[in-house]
């Protein structure tokens, strides 16, 4: 095996090495039980322990309140574009989104034949540079929700703070920012986040839903894409994704273990603090988010010499630091710096920064 190497890819993301170690100890043999993990049948009583230990952790870890439901589906966090309209809002009626950039516009396009999409606030005019301020938007007191995207993946721009909408459902893809900091589940309706950023493998979603949003769901809406009948089959309406639920399960162990979401709060506020002082302290490299909007999970930046480009990345992957090309809707570089990515990969990666500028710059 090669040396472990820093993963900066926006996803599928860094595990932590005591996830990989865990599962690695387990693969063949599942508790001494002569299977292995692949094997775990979903009617079993070991996975019906894993799947309530991961609600009971996840619930603990994010503080969920009793009035919300948390689910482990299938396919992603882009099924829930379609199922979010399909589930929340009635044919023709209105709802509001956010514009923030490539995610919340996927969410917008794919929600615009099922309901009546209204950008409420929009960064389009700024290049999508920031969150636009609470103070512009102009929310429909009757839409069936709002719907942000918390953090910009592919832009680098976070809501620092959520809005509060009132009697509106908020609705929220957490896809790269989940479990990055406590949060205040209660403010928001439903949450949807894939797991492949923060949580795990590929694969997997995680929803937090308020119980009394699942009657909202329009009729005829097929049963997989009914969030009330996931909730009464308590995730297991088909297969459950037995082997990507353990594997999640064993990052919020480790989470706990490590912390909670304070301590990750700590760690990912200085470790993103590290890359944006040496982006500001730098004449080669930019990064146009505005301060107040810049995430703390995924930065994207720009070399001032295009050129430079391949020769930075070439560099940065021989020193082990990995997948740092920004997304090909973009360009440039993006360093993803999720929970499992350690400070010692940040502080490679800063000073790998400073001496390629120093030779290059
Ligand atoms: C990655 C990502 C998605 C898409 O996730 P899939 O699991 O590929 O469907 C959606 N929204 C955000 C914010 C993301 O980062």
């Amino acid at each position: 095996m090669g040396a472990r190497a820093y993963n900066f890819g926006a996803g599928p993301a860094m595990m932590p090495d005591a996830v990989i170690e865990r599962i690695a100890r387990d693969w063949q043999d599942f508790r001494g039980e002569g299977y292995s993990t692949l094997e775990l049948a979903h009617r079993s009583e070991h996975f019906a322990g894993i799947l309530s230990r991961a609600k009971a952790d996840l619930r603990t870890l994010l503080a969920v309140p009793e009035s919300h439901h948390i689910l482990f589906l299938h396919g992603g966090a882009t099924p829930h574009f379609a199922m979010v309209p399909l589930n929340l809002a009635r044919e023709g009626q209105t709802a509001d989104y956010i514009h923030t950039g490539y995610w919340s516009d996927k969410a917008m396009a794919e929600a615009a034949g099922l309901v009546n999409v209204r950008i409420a606030a929009s960064a389009a005019t700024s290049e999508f540079d920031r969150v636009p301020e609470r103070a512009g938007w102009s929310l429909d007191p009757d839409a069936a929700y709002v719907h942000i995207c918390a953090n910009e993946t592919i832009g680098g721009v976070e809501f620092a703070e959520y809005p509060d909408t009132g009697d509106v459902p908020l609705v929220a893809d957490m896809s790269s920012c989940i479990l990055s900091r406590p949060l205040d589940v209660s403010k928001f309706g439903l949450i949807y986040a894939g797991a492949q950023k923060n949580i795990g493998p590929a694969g997997l979603a995680v929803i937090i839903i308020r119980d009394d949003l699942l009657s909202r769901v329009r009729p005829g809406v097929p049963s997989v894409m009914n969030y009330a009948r996931h909730v009464e089959w308590d995730s297991m309406y088909n297969t459950p994704a037995t082997y990507l639920i353990w594997v999640a399960g064993l990052v919020f162990e480790h989470l706990l273990k490590e912390g909670g979401l304070v301590e990750m709060a700590r760690r990912n506020a200085a470790k993103s603090q590290l890359v944006y002082d040496a982006l500001n302290a730098s004449r080669l490299y930019t990064n146009r988010i505005q301060t107040a909007s810049r995430s703390r999970m995924n930065v994207p930046f720009f070399l001032r010499e295009p050129r430079l480009e391949t020769r930075f990345l070439d560099g940065a992957r021989r020193r082990g630091l990995l997948n740092l090309k920004g997304h090909r809707a973009v360009g440039g570089a993006r360093a993803s710096l999720y929970n499992a990515m350690p400070l010692e990969g940040v502080q490679a990666l800063v000073e790998y920064m400073t001496e390629f500028e120093r030779k290059n710059g």
